[in-house]
């Protein structure tokens, strides 16, 4: 039932019976104020009438007042015959009177004692039959009353707690079933009658609770497939990856990966990468590299399936958006590994190739040298202008092509890992003055003024001084050419603390800062370049340098020049 149903039928019986109640109430204070004015009306004022005409009864005969008297309360008797018989004898009494009138004696008064006596006896049994009926009303009143007023107050207590014990129960009903949804038992359902106003509720909670149920389903197998897609991915990738969390768990693994790792799935998956590292050296070197990034990655050596093979690692953070949120954050890491054995086959066989190329042109060059100083011999013969001019273009081409093969050697040895240092300790104004000997011609050819500052105390330095003379000799030739004619150079050193600075500085072209990086790889040019050379130099003085523990950086602005540093620690 509605709970508008039940307050409309309980405050409307409520209502009926506090009306009965009133009514009844109403009802028997009247009948018994009736019978009391009954009583009064009918016999206690015949009672008084009689008692009247007993007291003036003696005197009559000889007092007028008396009489009179006697008279006047007959009279109102005669007027308030009530009772059965009443009015017999009170005719009889009037009836004597008369008699006692036309003859006052003894006898005649005695006949009226007794019909007043016989009124009055009349009138008392009336006072008390309705004396009796009077107490009879009143006890049904109390007897009536009663039980309305005790139906009244059971009905009012019964609607005082079974009503809103019914709502509550209801209320707590539906609480429950919200904490099962909150707990997510999303097959709790609730059966409320259909026609109460919690019919509706339970209704839409049970839509919303096979809905959820629904949701629930449909996006776990959606995860599920969609994990099991995401593995499916993650295995078919032919090179090795590692999915990790913040905490440096393994979240998932590919097969690749196990395999060079020679690792079980069953033993990885949720498992601290930093414990595992603790049993094997890849993955240590490989949380490392993650952890310090800073650190310089060289390619991974592996053997695995009987041969070696190369591997570069790449470490992608992994970030994401949460719902709700604005800034991306970090959940984890990929690392991926990159097979380069291909790479590295086609690298070294390229190295092998330049290396041998280089060396095989070095003796025909170095015969072409040699037969241009012949040639430039006055003794074979003199040359005319064109002859000479002609001559020193392929001297000039020959000290190139020289200078290139001499790079390219360099380049194998260091590629091939046999570069071989042979330090000794060396003044640094020794390698600035080698430098600045061997690119004197040039200077001279670009009107360049090379200057030296150079300081009065400076630490000398244990290095191969062949090496890193070759390396001042480049930056220098770099200046010379990447300056106007006529500009000055100033090629330098000074010692900061424990730092030991070697300086070439230019005021030429001077390079974009987005190359300054690229300038030191193999092979890279500034784009527009129009100074001949192979990008060669830059690269192998670096690596020249990083052999000695040293650095070599560039500070340079488009138009003002470039200073080329080198750094070697002393103690
Ligand atoms: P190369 O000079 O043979 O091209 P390098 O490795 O010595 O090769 O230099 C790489 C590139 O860096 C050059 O091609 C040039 O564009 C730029 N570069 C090097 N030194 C200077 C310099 N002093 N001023 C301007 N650009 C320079």
């Amino acid at each position: 039932m509605r709970i508008k149903t039940k307050l409309t039928y309980g405050i409307g019986i409520l209502f009926t019976m506090i009306l009965l109640l009133g009514m009844l109430s109403i009802y028997y204070t009247n009948k018994l104020s009736q019978d009391a004015q009954n009583i009064f009306t009918d016999n206690n004022n015949s009672l008084n009438y009689c008692r009247n005409m007993l007291i003036v009864l003696e005197d009559m005969s000889t007092s007028e007042s008396a009489l009179q008297a006697f008279t006047t309360n007959l009279k109102s008797q005669q007027k308030n015959v009530t009772e059965t018989n009443e009015k017999e004898i009170t005719d009889k009494l009037t009836f004597h009177f008369e008699e006692f009138k036309s003859k006052m004696n003894e006898p005649n008064i005695q006949k009226i004692r007794t019909d007043i006596y016989s009124i009055m006896n009349t009138n008392m049994n009336s006072i008390s039959y309705k004396s009796e009926l009077t107490k009879q009303t009143a006890h049904n009143a109390i007897l009536w009353i009663s039980i309305a007023f005790t139906i009244c107050i059971l009905f009012t207590l019964g609607l005082l707690f079974r009503f809103p014990q019914s709502i509550l129960k209801t209320i707590k009903e539906l609480t429950g079933g919200i904490m099962e949804i909150a707990n997510h038992n999303y097959d709790k359902r609730l059966h409320f009658e259909p026609t109460s106003e919690f019919g509706e509720v339970s209704a839409s909670f049970n839509k919303m609770a096979e809905r959820l149920n629904e949701y629930r389903v449909s996006t776990l197998s959606d995860i599920i497939a969609n994990k099991k897609y995401i593995e499916a991915i993650v295995n078919s990738i032919t090179e090795p990856i590692i999915g990790l969390n913040n905490e440096k768990e393994i979240l998932f693994i590919n097969n690749e990966a196990l395999n060079i790792l020679n690792l079980k799935r069953e033993n990885v998956i949720k498992k601290s990468a930093a414990e595992l590292s603790l049993k094997n050296d890849l993955l240590r070197r490989l949380v490392r590299e993650l952890v310090s990034p800073e650190e310089k990655k060289e390619p991974l050596k592996i053997y695995a399936d009987d041969k070696e093979s190369f591997f570069q690692a790449k470490y992608i953070p992994i970030r994401v958006i949460e719902t709700g949120e604005t800034e991306p954050h970090s959940i984890g890491d990929v690392i991926l590994l990159k097979n380069i054995t291909e790479f590295k086959e086609l690298d070294s066989a390229k190295t092998t190739f330049i290396s041998t190329i280089s060396h095989e042109l070095k003796t025909p060059i170095s015969a072409i040298m040699m037969s241009l100083q012949l040639l430039e011999d006055k003794r074979i013969g003199q040359l005319n202008e064109e002859q000479e001019s002609l001559s020193q273009s392929i001297k000039d081409n020959s000290e190139r092509l020289l200078n290139i093969t001499g790079e390219l050697l360099k380049l194998t040895q260091v590629e091939t890992g046999k570069l071989q240092l042979m330090p000794k300790i060396t003044k640094p104004i020794e390698l600035i003055d080698y430098a600045i000997k061997a690119t004197r011609m040039l200077a001279e050819k670009f009107g360049c003024h090379i200057e030296v500052e150079y300081p009065e105390k400076i630490a000398k330095l244990f290095v191969d001084s062949e090496k890193i003379a070759w390396v001042l000799t480049n930056l220098l030739s770099n200046a010379i050419h990447y300056s106007k004619e006529n500009s000055r150079i100033i090629i330098g050193a000074r010692q900061i603390d424990n730092v030991v600075e070697m300086f070439v500085q230019d005021f030429g072209k001077g390079i974009d800062p987005r190359y300054h990086q690229s300038i030191f790889d193999r092979y890279f040019r500034v784009p527009g370049t129009k100074v001949q050379g192979s990008g060669l130099g830059l690269s192998i003085s670096k690596d020249f340098i990083e052999a000695h523990d040293g650095s070599l950086s560039v500070e340079s602005e488009v138009g003002k020049g470039s200073k080329f540093i080198i750094r070697f620690n002393v103690r």
